[in-house]
């Protein structure tokens, strides 16, 4: 691995991330650095972990060729070839309807090495809490969930598969009542119970060593990529594409190909309402950097400096903050940002179901819609890549009520 795509020894990418925790964190911090490590280097840790996603979560997840959607975003006709060549990394088809289950994976396999049996976690639109739940329940660890009310509401079925996993949900009344809020929750208890509590973060975000961990961890996303790519084209993609909200899946696509210069990267954030209007959750686009839970990186704060409350109509990317390395990624330029509004999320996630027959969650819509709009100025016989994190299923009723219509 290039030395340049690791932290400094202050948990840095350039001048993002670091460790800005209570006193009685630093140790447990510390501990997790050296676990991870050591887990890292450990043949056996890493023999059961590919085990695991292999016959447990499906693993390698399939590339898959979107002829439909090329010739679409092509303007080809029904019997030219398409002038794009859209490739999508099905993460949708992984155990749980996401990307997440590659991260819960490995930090409970890491808990489990720790001796902790207790595990923490927070959710947003429920996909992390649900892949925590999952794993929980399948290593037999206890599993509690802080979830903003407001996306209690929003989200309820995956709040009912949770607690069928045998996981305790714990409604967050406080702030926005969305992620950030469940975040602040989970950090209390791990200040609380850190000598018996593993906390289970879900995207590349939060201090030093999880944006480091949590990349590592869902980089299979772009390594399985890269290979599928090279046997199906011969070649590397000319994009990749891939939604940002704390960044996980993004960096989990991104990194692999980090040292492929001619790989240009493109991040796709929630523009909500609007950028201008102040109902999005845009932190590359439209935040500037700052201190959110245990890390310095970009972040949507007010004047003052206070962290400002956000909306998507994607839970999953309703978050003011971002992971540290794609903001070094933004101040080094090494990939793009862009953000989208609610409706053309809609939008993606319209065309992707009528050209292909795949529901995307509606997340990734959000980097199908800007791929719609790049489309036309892009070069002719481009390769394009395109990280589809999850499964549209947990999205029905929001979709079904932005668009106006009732379930059935
Ligand atoms: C959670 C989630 C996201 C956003 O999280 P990242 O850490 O930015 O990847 C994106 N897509 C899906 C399907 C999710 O569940």
């Amino acid at each position: 691995m290039a030395s340049r795509t690791l932290p400094d020894d202050r948990g840095r990418f350039g001048d993002f991330g670091g460790r800005f925790v209570p006193e009685t964190l630093m140790t447990a911090l510390g501990e997790l650095e050296r676990a991870f490590a050591e887990a890292q280097a450990d043949a056996s840790f890493r023999e059961e972990l590919d085990g695991l996603l292999h016959n447990y979560a499906g693993r390698p997840t399939p590339l898959y060729f979107a002829e439909n959607l090329s010739r679409k975003l092509s303007g080809a006709g029904a019997d030219e070839p398409p002038s794009l060549r859209i490739y999508l990394k099905r993460e949708d088809l992984a155990h749980t309807g996401a990307h997440k289950i590659n991260n819960a994976l490995g930090q409970g396999l890491l808990a489990r090495r720790l001796g902790k049996r207790r595990i923490i976690a927070e959710t947003g639109a429920g996909q992390h809490g649900v892949a925590t739940a999952t794993v929980c329940a399948m290593l037999g660890l206890e599993c509690i969930v802080y979830m903003g009310a407001v996306d209690v509401q929003r989200q309820a079925l995956n709040v009912f598969r949770m607690k069928l996993l045998g996981a305790e949900v714990r409604v967050v009344e406080s702030g926005s009542r969305t992620l950030k809020d469940a975040i602040n929750e989970a950090i209390r208890d791990w200040v609380t119970n850190v000598t018996t509590t593993h906390y289970l973060l879900g995207s590349a975000v939060g201090p030093h060593p999880y944006p480091l961990m949590v990349r590592e961890f869902q980089s299979v996303i772009g390594s399985e990529a890269r290979e599928q790519l090279l046997a199906a084209e011969g070649r590397l993609p000319d994009y990749a594409l891939a939604c940002v909200g704390g960044g996980s899946n993004a960096i989990g696509l991104f990194h692999p190909f980090y040292d492929d210069e001619s790989v240009r990267f493109i991040g796709v954030e929630a523009a909500g309402e609007g950028l201008s209007t102040g109902r999005r959750a845009a932190s590359l686009s439209a935040g500037r950097p700052g201190v959110l839970h245990g890390a310095y990186s970009y972040l949507l704060q007010d004047e003052a400096g206070q962290v400002e409350e956000t909306h998507s109509i994607s839970a999953g990317l309703d978050y003011p903050g971002v992971g540290p390395e794609l903001s070094f990624y933004k101040e080094s330029g090494r990939a793009q940002f862009a953000a989208v509004t609610d409706d053309e999320a809609l939008d993606g996630f319209r065309l992707l179901s009528e050209t292909e027959g795949i529901i995307p969650a509606l997340e990734p819509a959000h980097a199908l819609a800007y791929l719609a709009k790049l489309a036309p100025d892009i070069a002719k016989d481009s390769l394009v890549l395109v990280c589809l994190s999850g499964r549209g299923d947990k999205d029905m009723e929001t979709v079904a009520q932005a668009l106006g219509v009732d379930l059935v």
